[in-house]
């Protein structure tokens, strides 16, 4: 196995670089602290579905802030890398998923069983699914939390996926088999086989808002997103699009049967309350029940 050195400041002469350990050391302990001054929250960024004429709001991402007393709100980017080093993600990953799960009960609270039910999508880390007991982490939560397994939608990169195929595998079939919906997160950027993603017991993969960038400007990046539209289709899978900020890429992606999308254009990430508020407006936009049937099945 190779041994990886430094992290002890040895093989990091520069002042610059010594600061960097220290402002990481910081960090770190800062971290520590973190969860139990509650300085954590999340944002809500609403996903919709582009099944009927226009985006209709499904649900929503919940994204991980940190509010730290002195430097404001930090962006999961700053932390997360630290957190799973440290093994802080583990305990930081249940406070998410019970929030979330909390949220969503909140969400659904109001909500007839015949209406829509927006549901939550969590991100996990490959360090959760080192913990032996996760699936009966996340059962015991919706238990708790008393929510429906279908409202809930984990995130997974196709690193935690390589990374224990067998076993993670299993584990995806078990919490699958609880009703809840799995997805690929980032896809494209990763390494997984076309073999291992017809063994997944998945039901959507998320394009990378990397290929989106450029996708009405550069063949290259139509390309594979249009392939990958048409390989999850083959496979049954849904397709959400990330980082849409523009028309043309909306147009680009209803084009090519794309299922949901989430991205600036439609909605940034957002306290609690406001994405609230955006389901109360997008329930009063679909008017009283009754007053459109809506498509027929
Ligand atoms: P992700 O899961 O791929 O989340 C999408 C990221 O893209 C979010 O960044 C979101 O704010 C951003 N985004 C969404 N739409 C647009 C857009 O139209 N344009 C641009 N430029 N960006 C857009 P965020 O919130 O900073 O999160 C970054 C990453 O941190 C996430 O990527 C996810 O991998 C990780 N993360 C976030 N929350 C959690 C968490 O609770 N647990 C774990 N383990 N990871 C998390
Ligand atoms: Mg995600
Ligand atoms: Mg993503
Ligand atoms: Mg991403």
């Amino acid at each position: 196995a190779i041994k990886r050195r430094g992290g002890d400041g040895v093989e990091l002469p520069t002042m610059i670089a010594m600061a960097d350990v220290s402002e990481r050391l910081r960090l770190e302990a800062d971290l520590r602290l973190a969860l139990d001054r509650g300085e954590f929250e999340l944002h809500y960024q609403p996903k919709f579905s582009l099944a009927g004429g226009t985006p209709e709001l499904i649900g929503s991402e919940a994204l991980l802030r940190w509010n730290h007393p002195e430097r404001g709100l930090i962006p999961p980017a700053a932390f997360i890398s630290v957190a799973e080093e440290t093994g802080l993600i583990v305990p930081i990953g249940d406070w998410v998923l019970r929030e979330a799960l909390a949220a969503v009960k909140r969400w659904n609270a109001a909500a007839d069983d015949a209406g829509p039910r927006p549901s939550v999508a969590v991100n996990l880390s490959f360090k959760q699914f080192d913990r032996p007991d996760f699936f009966e982490f996340v059962r015991d939560t919706l238990q708790e939390a008393k929510v429906d397994a279908r409202l809930l939608e984990l995130e997974l990169t196709e690193s935690i996926v390589m990374r224990n195929a067998d076993s993670t595998v299993d584990v995806l079939r078990r919490l699958r088999a609880l009703g809840v919906r799995l997805s690929i997160d980032d896809f494209g950027t990763g390494y997984s086989s076309l073999n291992l993603l017809k063994r997944l017991p998945v039901q959507c993969l998320k394009i990378d808002r990397s290929f989106m960038r450029d996708v009405t400007v550069s063949d290259e990046d139509a390309a594979i997103a249009t392939a990958i539209l048409g390989l999850a289709h083959t496979l049954g899978l849904e397709v959400v699009a990330e980082g849409v900020e523009t028309e043309a890429q909306l147009l680009f992606l209803r084009a090519r049967n794309c299922d949901a999308v989430q991205g600036y254009l439609l909605g940034r990430p957002m306290p609690e309350t406001t994405f609230r508020s955006a389901l109360d407006e997008a329930a009063r936009r679909a008017g009283p029940r009754g007053a459109d049937p809506g498509p027929a099945i």
